[in-house]
């Protein structure tokens, strides 16, 4: 997706921009309402703004007022302080989309911007499932099964297992784990990972805790579905073969 990021907190809004162009979006980004406007007005593709309501020159509901008005339907994210819920109703008043509470995980915004895309192109949701092996991960409905057994997982749990299923095959270091699941400028350490990865591990019990690698020196990696099974053959890791 093409993005606009609209945040004047330097420090989220370099992570947010660094994590989107990780998951290759290609990413503008705006400290404040005046470059925004500007930006939104040159950058004709955008397919989603994400916009901040505390902006240093005007509020982000003004961006969001203006740019309606100028006849834009740019789906407009709309990042609120925490329990500031006269915002949220403003936000959505301004002709905003969706909004999000600071703070929040990096997985949450990411699972929002699918579904603004999502509605963007079609008009509607659409159920997105991710599946790997015996494992599927329901966005909406928020359910996760191994080999049909339904499984209850924590939030933070849910975000780290969607991060994995996200990037199937990939080493990923304790630090992009915590970027994606965590909400930001929360006290963690990397420990605090392998203790959430282990308890994953255990929910998903034997058949889907397999799929789960730890890559010495780096992280984890979730195995890649096509190469799954024949992998496992050939290590003769006693895991029954799935089709
Ligand atoms: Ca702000």
């Amino acid at each position: 997706m093409h993005l606009l990021v609209v945040e004047d907190d330097a420090r989220l809004r370099r992570l947010l921009g660094r994590l989107l162009s990780v998951d290759r979006h290609v990413v503008e980004e705006a400290a404040d309402a005046r470059t925004a406007l500007e930006l939104a007005r040159m950058a004709d593709g955008l397919d989603a703004i994400i916009l901040d309501i505390g902006l240093p020159d005007r509020s982000g509901l003004e961006v969001a007022k203006d740019l309606r008005a100028r006849g834009s339907s740019v789906p407009i994210l709309m990042l609120t302080a925490r329990d500031a819920i006269d915002d949220r109703v403003r936000g959505l008043d301004s002709g905003a989309d969706d909004y999000l509470v600071k703070p929040f995980a990096y997985e949450e915004l990411s699972a929002r911007l699918r579904a603004l895309g999502r509605r963007g192109r079609n008009g509607t949701r659409r159920t997105a499932k991710l599946m790997n092996g015996p494992i599927t991960l329901d966005e909406a409905m928020r359910e996760v099964t191994v080999a049909g057994r339904a499984v209850t997982l924590s939030p933070r749990e849910f975000s780290l297992l969607e991060c994995f299923l996200r990037h199937p095959g990939q080493a990923l270091s304790r630090d992009q784990l915590l970027d994606a699941a965590w909400p930001y400028g929360v006290a963690v350490t990397p420990n605090t990972v392998d203790a959430y990865v282990h308890l994953l591990r255990e929910k998903l019990g034997p058949a889907g805790s397999a799929r789960i690698r730890t890559e010495r020196g780096v992280g984890y990696r979730l195995l890649a579905p096509e190469r799954t099974s024949r992998q496992e053959r050939r290590e003769g890791s006693g895991v029954e073969a799935r089709p």
